[in-house]
């Protein structure tokens, strides 16, 4: 193991090899589907910025970004349910392709917020990029249009994800136990 120092009792999810393979077929994937168009990445801080900045660099189009902040209340891994825009993007969205770029759909309650907020936006098109999916845990009818990997209902920390706002540094997505949380 090298890198960012990993306490032992995390257990490693998807390696930094895995994700990095995955990441570069989701970009292959959206360049494939706007091909010739521009796009807007829109990435959900501070979780996404990561996952953002890596998958930015191998999507091969006239490409922009943004970030948004959002917050559900509650700092550590219990969401309220009620979801709150902190920072808006910079530029108008008018006639974009937008593209919101989440470390992490679980719920569904904050992309369902996000969507239907940038859908009144007049955009040309809303999609949804989604590095990991708990798909067991949805209680919204939202979907991402690109998942890089459904994982198990397991609370993870690192590549951009924390549990109060430690852990996001590290390479490699790990399960928190829940004697650390
Ligand atoms: P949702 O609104 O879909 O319930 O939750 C999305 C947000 O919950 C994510 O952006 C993330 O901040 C947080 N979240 C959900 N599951 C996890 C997890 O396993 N680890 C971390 N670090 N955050 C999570």
């Amino acid at each position: 193991m090298h890198g960012a120092p990993q306490s032992p009792e995390l257990r490693v999810l998807l390696t930094r090899e895995r994700i990095q393979a995955r990441v570069a077929q989701m970009a292959a994937d959206i360049s494939r589907d706007y091909a010739d168009q521009s796009v807007v990445l829109v990435g959900v801080l501070k979780g996404a910025a990561i996952f953002l900045s890596d998958l930015a660099r191998q999507i091969q189009l006239d490409a922009t970004f943004d970030f948004i902040s959002v917050s559900s209340y509650g700092s550590g891994k219990q969401s309220s349910g009620e979801v709150r825009l902190n920072k808006d993007v910079d530029q108008s969205m008018a006639n974009k392709n937008i593209i919101l770029v989440e470390d992490i759909l679980d719920t569904g309650l904050t992309l369902q917020f996000l969507r239907r907020l940038f859908l009144n936006r007049a955009p040309r098109s809303v999609k949804i990029a989604a590095l990991l999916d708990k798909k067991s845990r949805r209680t919204e009818p939202v979907e991402a249009d690109y998942v890089g990997f459904v994982i198990p209902d397991e609370f993870v920390v690192g590549y951009g994800l924390d549990y109060n706002e430690r852990y996001r540094n590290l390479p490699d997505i790990c399960i928190l136990p829940p004697e650390m949380q």
